[in-house]
């Protein structure tokens, strides 16, 4: 209650211990919490599957899926989706244009769940990809290709999984992979740069937490390297704190960074509230320009937007 307080009133002895006291605590506390990022957003690992939407029914309807984006302040996605019809739908949606979401759309691999697991070997995902990019979508053609899996590095190896990195390449594409480290190298080894010019956005930077170390040196070796962060072991410490080894590592690669939901299923979308706050949260233990970068910038600048 401010007008209690008495300008003129010396502070008591006791006042001024108790005073002292909480100064030590905060400061063996570390630091006084950040205040969460409040910028723009990138979702750049968002899917709208069937089973959110199918084109007529469904819980998260193009109304019901960009009020969550608008709500968090999402202003762009990746967006991908088996099958690719949920993206063109989303990318038409009259809702995406009135929230003012820019859809950046990718070829999904997938027809159906089946896919998963043979799209690597399987010559008709190769048609069915070319087909897709001869068609685009409303929201302009396709930037990328993925989500795909690889629960099996070797796979990497399958003619199929050859042919759709090279052909990135060759078209500009960016890829969405959610692989281990060794399924990275051997991706890359698939393009004609031999990963130098592969825009390759690795999901999940691992997810079966592989080390710190072994992440800085495949940035250090694919100049165009770029690590989503959902999913991601060992990000997050006590309170939902950026830990401090991510922290380091954000700041050496401070281009190399983005966030992403992964709304691999519907839970997903019932929890995008959350999902985006965790973000805010931990963006804010950055300094605001890089926390921006990783949270906007870094994702606008892959598909040169601002
Ligand atoms: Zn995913």
């Amino acid at each position: 209650m401010p007008g209690a307080f008495k300008r003129d009133a010396r502070p008591s002895r006791r006042w001024r211990g108790l005073a002292a006291a909480a100064v030590l605590a905060w400061a063996g506390a570390g630091a006084a919490p950040a205040a969460d990022y409040a910028g723009p957003l990138f979702d750049t690992h968002l899917h709208y599957n069937e089973e959110a939407w199918n084109g007529s029914s469904g819980p998260f309807p193009p109304a019901e899926a960009l009020a969550r984006l608008q709500r968090n302040g999402v202003r762009a996605i990746v967006g991908n989706s088996r099958p690719n019809e949920g993206t063109r739908t989303l990318a038409a949606a009259r809702e995406t244009r009135e929230a003012s979401v820019t859809v950046v759309p990718f070829v999904r691999l997938y027809r159906n769940r089946a896919d998963y697991t043979n799209w690597f070997r399987d010559p008709s995902i190769h048609e069915m990809v070319l087909a897709e990019l001869a068609r685009g979508t409303a929201s302009g053609p396709y930037r990328g290709i993925g989500e795909f899996h690889l629960y099996d590095s070797a796979n990497a190896d399958g003619p199929v999984a050859r042919q759709l990195m090279a052909l990135a390449e060759q078209r500009d594409l960016a890829v969405l992979a959610h692989v281990d480290d060794v399924a990275v190298d051997k991706l890359m080894a698939h393009t004609p740069s031999k990963g130098r010019e592969t825009r390759l956005i690795w999901a999940h930077t691992g997810i079966g937490g592989v080390p710190v170390a072994r992440v800085r040196e495949m940035l250090e070796r694919y100049p165009r390297l770029v690590g989503e962060l959902s999913y991601r072991p060992g990000l997050t410490c006590e309170g939902g704190a950026l830990c401090a080894e991510w922290r380091a590592l954000i700041e050496a690669y401070p281009t190399r960074f983005v966030i992403g939901s992964d709304t691999w299923v519907n839970q997903r979308w019932v929890d995008y509230d959350g999902l985006m706050q965790g973000y805010r949260r931990w963006l804010g233990d950055l300094p605001p320009a890089l926390a921006r970068q990783v949270g906007w910038g870094n994702a606008a600048a892959l598909f040169g937007m601002r």
